[in-house]
C-alpha cells in the first residue's frame, strides 16, 4: 500500500525549512545566542485576518505576542487566576522590559458582535470572557457604526485596564513604557491609532504618531521624543 501523500500543513512545514529558513538562519541563530529582546508587547485579537507581522513589518524577535478573543486585558483584581494574558503582560514588562504595549482590535470583530448577540449556551468560558467588553457596549442596536465604535471603545478600555497593572503603571510613569491603542480596519488596510490627546482614533496614514496613549511619549534611544 502506498504511503498517504503529505497533507497540506506538512508541506507548509517543509517549505518553511527549505525556502524561508535558509534566508534567515543567521537571524534565528543570533536570537538563540543572544536571546530575544523584543521591544513590543502586542496584545491582539485572535482573529485570523489580523496579521501582526504584516501590519508592523516586524520579523523574528521583534514582537512578543499574546492573542485572545477580542484582544482583552483581564482586570488586575488580585485573583491570581490561571490567566495567560495576565502572565504574558507580567513577563513582557518585568522580564523582557518591553518599551511599548500595543492593544490591537479590528473591524468586523466577532468578539464584539458576540458580546452584543450572546455566545452559544455551551460556551461558558467565552460568555464570561466577553464580559470584559461589557463596559464598551453601547445601549443601541449593533449597527455597523455602533460595532465599529464599540471595537474602538473596547481598545481604550483595555488601555485603561493595563494602567491598573502595578508594573505597567510604574514603567509608564517612569517614561520607560508607552501604551498604544490600535483599531485595524481590514477592508481599508488601515490602522487607526488612538490619540488620547484628542480623544479619538486617527488613521495611521495621517497620524503624527503610532498612538500616544494618555501617558508618557515614547522616547527613542537617541533621546528624541516622538510626540510633542
Ligand atoms: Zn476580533
Amino acid at each position: 500500500m502506498a504511503a498517504a501523500p503529505p497533507d497540506d500543513l506538512l508541506l507548509r512545514l517543509r517549505r518553511f525549512r527549505s525556502d524561508y529558513f535558509p534566508l534567515h538562519q543567521q537571524r534565528f541563530q543570533d536570537l538563540v545566542t543572544d536571546g530575544q529582546h523584543p521591544k513590543t508587547l502586542f496584545i491582539g485579537c485572535s482573529d485570523s485576518r489580523l496579521v501582526p507581522y504584516l501590519l508592523t513589518g516586524a520579523g523574528p524577535g521583534e514582537l512578543f505576542i499574546v492573542r485572545n478573543v477580542g484582544a482583552f486585558v483581564p482586570p488586575y483584581d488580585g485573583s491570581h487566576g490561571l490567566h495567560g494574558t495576565m502572565a504574558a503582560i507580567e513577563f513582557a514588562v518585568l522580564s523582557l522590559h518591553v518599551e511599548r504595549i500595543i492593544v490591537c482590535g479590528h473591524s468586523h470583530c466577532g468578539a464584539i458582535r458576540t458580546a452584543y448577540e450572546g455566545a452559544p449556551e455551551e460556551a461558558v468560558a467565552l460568555k464570561q470572557w466577553l464580559k470584559l467588553a461589557s463596559e464598551a457596549l453601547l445601549p443601541v442596536q449593533p449597527s455597523p457604526e455602533a460595532l465599529c465604535r464599540t471595537e474602538q471603545r473596547a481598545v481604550v478600555l483595555q488601555l485603561e485596564r493595563l494602567m491598573d497593572y502595578p508594573m505597567v503603571r510604574r514603567e509608564v510613569e517612569a517614561g520607560a513604557l508607552t501604551l498604544h491603542g490600535w483599531h485595524y480596519v481590514i477592508e481599508e488596510g488601515e490602522i487607526h491609532v488612538f490619540d488620547a490627546l484628542h480623544g479619538g482614533f486617527v488613521p495611521a496614514s495621517i497620524a503624527s504618531t503610532s498612538g500616544t496613549g494618555p501617558y508618557q511619549p515614547y522616547v527613542e534611544h537617541d533621546g528624541q521624543i516622538l510626540v510633542d
